[in-house]
């Protein structure tokens, strides 16, 4: 007979499921790097992924790493996660973030490590890459400036 846990273990939260489109992005994720699809005859970058180019129509795409420098276009403060994983993570910010090198590409991340009252449209924002399981790191973002704080 076996004693029962002393505590719950924590919820897992998700993970992302790479599909052959996107598998290059979680791929440069892993190794901390920030990268986004980009149409090898326009330039155009493209967000979320797709198997051809919403400019100009071609297939023949590639992948460009980008600066993870960016701003606030929206948000959300979640009080009640959708998911048990998160709940020792309230209130959190989710926030929708225009990257500095094209205005219509826009990643949706959590804002670590900040005061929720301190996130505005507008922020200026950088990546950071949360190790969420072995070889699996998602995207998020810190606010830039005196406005972040350690996250407990
Ligand atoms: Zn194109």
């Amino acid at each position: 007979m076996t004693a029962p846990a002393a505590t719950t273990p924590a919820a897992a939260k998700p993970l992302p499921v790479a599909d052959p489109l996107t598998q290059p992005f979680w791929d440069a994720c892993a190794r901390h790097t920030l990268v986004i699809q980009q149409c090898l005859s326009c330039r155009r970058l493209i967000h979320f992924p797709l198997p051809a180019c919403p400019g100009c129509g071609e297939a023949d795409l590639g992948w460009s790493e980008v600066s993870g420098r960016g701003t606030i276009y929206s948000y959300v403060v979640v009080h009640h996660p959708v998911t048990p994983g998160f709940r020792d993570d309230v209130p959190y910010v989710v926030a929708w973030v225009t990257l500095a090198e094209q205005e219509d590409v826009r990643l949706i991340c959590d804002v670590l490590g900040c005061d929720p009252g301190a996130v505005e449209v507008g922020a200026e924002v950088e990546i950071c890459f949360e190790d969420r399981a072995q070889g699996v790191s998602l995207p998020q973002f810190r606010l830039c400036g005196p406005a972040t704080r350690e996250r407990s």
